[in-house]
């Protein structure tokens, strides 16, 4: 037959054995997250630059059907000029041609400067695309293997709980709900034995009739420091 400690102890080893299968769990998610986090940054990036392309295809449809335009023009004020009859009309008509020939050459000269651009937006584009390939891959295996330890764990941690369920039957209710409660503050532990006259956790020094009654009643008792369950155990 267990003592109430005994079994409070055992208890508390499941506990922990518990706690650090949550831990493991938990500490599994910030890989995760970093990796959803790049695709994420990535997935934006490519977008902007997927913008930007189109945004310059744009500009060059319209840059050429403007250049064709103009060409045009400079084709009718050719043919213009072979009919003109008076040196007014051909001064007129050679002027209005050098104007629509600097047009189209500043429209080249822009068309060429967006064909740059596009050209290294594509690049740039592709190079993003391949690295969240590459990211999207990792991902892949990482998930694989996160599954795999998850997997693992739980299998451990149900177990665990298994055998923590039946220990706790055997502590008395009151006991256990007091244990609970101090656990629940988000303690791994709830339960210390003594270090000589203090509290094992927080070394508040236990006066000495208290100290005393404990160590001949075998009581579990609630630390004033620092709230937790302690017992008396023989140096
Ligand atoms: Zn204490």
């Amino acid at each position: 037959m267990l003592t109430q400690l005994q079994a409070l102890l055992s208890l508390q080893e499941d506990d922990v054995v518990i706690h650090g299968y949550e831990a493991q769990l938990a500490a599994l998610e910030p890989r995760m997250r970093e990796l959803d986090a790049r695709c994420e940054r990535l997935n934006q990036a490519i977008g902007r630059a997927e913008a930007g392309v189109v945004a310059e295809e744009e500009k060059q449809a319209f840059l050429r059907d403007k250049i064709a335009e103009h060409r045009l023009l400079i084709e009718h004020n050719q043919t213009a000029m072979d009919a003109v009859k008076t040196l007014k009309q051909a001064t007129a008509a050679a002027a209005q041609m050098e104007q629509a020939k600097r047009i189209v050459s500043s429209e080249e000269s822009d068309l060429l400067a967006v064909n740059r651009r596009l050209e290294e937006l594509r690049a740039a584009l592709a190079g993003q695309r391949a690295e969240l390939a590459t990211i999207e891959a990792e991902q892949e295996v990482a998930r694989n293997e996160v599954a795999e330890q998850r997997g693992t764990i739980d299998v451990d941690l149900a177990k665990a709980r298994q055998s923590r369920a039946a220990k706790a039957d055997v502590v008395p209710a009151e006991l256990r709900s007091r244990y609970d409660r101090i656990r629940g503050r988000k303690r791994v532990e709830a339960v210390f034995a003594m270090r000589g006259m203090s509290c094992g956790n927080c070394d508040t020094a236990i006066p000495m009739q208290r100290r005393h009654t404990m160590s001949t009643t075998a009581a579990i008792e609630l630390c004033e420091g620092c709230g937790v369950l302690m017992y008396f155990t023989p140096a």
